[in-house]
């Protein structure tokens, strides 16, 4: 069976490969939260755009990524027991070269066992450095009444301080999505205000539209959080995701 994702290209159901096989892995070990490279997979999937990333477990396939893909480069804890890998001291972010990577990644290594000394960890995740842009989240949570929705909003305060967010309920047609961002207070702040330039409304269209396709797809999907996405003038870059399972 064939289906559209609204992105430059055709997806086919039957091809969604790493998204099952991701999701049948974690109900095997009986793991609820995804971790962020598995939750990328299943995002780039999806036609979300995402930075270029590899989990590695020595610094030394560390260092090889992050001159594959050029400073500066992020780097990230990967564990099942870290959901907020800041608040574990597990983001280090502008590595600027090969001794910044082998000392980042040790730093990480040093922060996590401080915070929780029994964490399980499954590697470092080095990944490219997007540049700033507006920061904007997606959500989704599965509510008893209604099932899948899914929420839009402004990075930082505009969701911790002003919630200033929409909601909708999954399905959602690109309209839908467009709604959701122009009836945001902070709408002006992505049209464009003094020194934020203007954000690619379009390319945000798509994230929505793709991400209410992935809820759709897959019901055991509980939790989504792709938190911050940078929109730029012309696309945006997911730099964080999960999503949790029932
Ligand atoms: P947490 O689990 O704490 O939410 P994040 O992956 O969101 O961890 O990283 C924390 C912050 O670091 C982000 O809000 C963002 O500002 C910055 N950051 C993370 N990854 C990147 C990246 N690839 N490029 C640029 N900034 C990043
Ligand atoms: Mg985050």
């Amino acid at each position: 069976m064939k289906t559209t994702v609204i992105k430059s290209t055709l997806i086919e159901v039957d091809n969604l490969k790493e998204t099952l096989k991701i999701i049948n892995q974690a109900k095997k070990e009986g793991r609820k939260a995804l971790l962020e490279p598995e939750s990328k997979t299943i995002c780039a999937e999806y036609g979300i755009p995402v930075n270029k990333f590899k989990c590695s477990t020595t610094p030394q396939e560390a260092t090889e990524f992050a001159e594959q893909v050029g400073y500066p480069v992020v780097l990230k804890i990967v564990s099942q027991d870290i959901i907020h890998k800041s608040d574990a001291g597990g983001v280090i972010v502008n590595i600027k070269n090969a001794a910044e990577v082998a000392a980042g990644f040790q730093k990480i290594l040093d922060n996590v066992k401080k915070y929780k000394s029994d964490a399980k960890i499954t590697g470092i995740l080095v990944q490219e450095m997007a540049p700033q842009g507006t920061e904007v989240i997606v959500g989704a949570i599965k509510d008893p009444q209604f099932g899948q929705t899914i929420m839009f909003g402004l990075g930082g305060i505009f969701v911790e301080i002003l919630k200033d967010v929409s909601f909708r309920v999954t399905p959602i047609t690109s309209e839908d999505a467009r709604d959701m961002i122009t009836q945001l207070k902070a709408y002006p702040l992505l049209k464009g205000f003094r020194n934020t330039p203007p954000a690619d409304i379009d390319a945000l269209i798509r994230i929505l539209c793709n991400t209410s396709k992935m809820l759709g797809d897959n019901p055991e999907i509980k939790e989504l959080d792709l938190n911050p996405i940078m929109a730029y003038q012309q696309g945006a870059k997911t730099v964080d995701a999960r999503i949790i399972l029932e």
